[in-house]
């Protein structure tokens, strides 16, 4: 790990109603310690309790992101979509954009960089999410991969200060299993060095997502010039996301 900030974005995918406000209490109280322990904590719910959640949080040290983004920055007629501009004005600092799930639903590079470009506009954090398939993987295609992604998602931007790279292994988001430490630690090394080398004088900032929990979190606590971790499942209980992150430091 790096001694910087360490990030935990807790990603809550298509989950969590009204009740599930309540157990940000506890979290609230646990995030009183993130100045002495050095974390930040990013919460993205379901866009219909962005403003909720912001209302909760906006005291304290949580920070809150929402889970996609239309590329148009202010408004338009796209029935069903939300602009950069209107996720920053409901409180939001931060987004998530392209995540494989989104990808496979056929957001393209070419929509996923527009997006990158309305949001940063917009002065929100770009989480922007990478990541190979299986099958990739297996074909020892895996930099290949993330090297098209990052450079077609960026294109035409100059600076990457706002920008936080999601290393998500497609094969290991929700399915409880996470690569080797090694190995993951060679992808994170190249995701380095290829963007330090794209963007000279830039310190990547780079996260892992993929089935964290708080057992394998015991692992990938000691994983180099890594900066936190984006977590889906394990996020949704407040218990869970507190335990991650202790255990990240305890
Ligand atoms: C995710 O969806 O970004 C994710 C990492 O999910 P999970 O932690 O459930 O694998």
């Amino acid at each position: 790990m790096t001694n910087k900030y360490i990030y935990f974005v807790a990603n809550w995918k298509m989950f969590g109603n009204i009740n599930s406000l309540n157990s940000l209490n506890n979290v609230i109280k646990f995030s009183k310690l993130s100045k002495k322990f050095k974390f930040k904590l990013i919460y993205c719910p379901p866009y219909t309790l962005l403003n909720l959640f912001f209302k909760k949080v906006k005291k304290s040290n949580i920070s809150l992101g929402a889970q996609n983004s239309h590329y148009i920055f202010d408004s338009g007629a796209h029935t069903g979509s939300i602009s950069p501009s209107m996720i920053k004005k409901i409180g939001a600092e931060y987004v998530i954009i392209g995540h494989s799930e989104n990808r496979a639903g056929g957001e393209s590079n070419f929509i996923i960089n527009q997006k990158v470009k309305s949001c940063l506009k917009a002065k929100l954090k770009v989480i922007l999410c990478i990541g190979e398939s299986l099958k990739q993987r297996k074909m020892k295609l895996t930099n290949k991969v993330l090297k098209n992604q990052i450079s077609k998602a960026l294109e035409g931007i100059k600076r990457i200060d706002n920008i936080f790279f999601a290393y998500e292994p497609i094969w290991s988001i929700g399915t409880g299993i996470i690569p080797k430490v090694d190995i993951l630690q060679k992808d994170v090394e190249y995701l380095k060095e290829f963007i330090s080398k794209k963007y000279k004088n830039s310190r990547p900032k780079i996260i892992y997502g993929g089935s964290v929990n708080s057992k394998n979190i015991q692992d990938l606590r000691y994983l180099n010039n890594l900066d936190g971790f984006l977590i889906g499942g394990a996020s949704q209980k407040a218990k869970n996301f507190i335990d991650i992150v202790k255990k990240s430091f305890i």
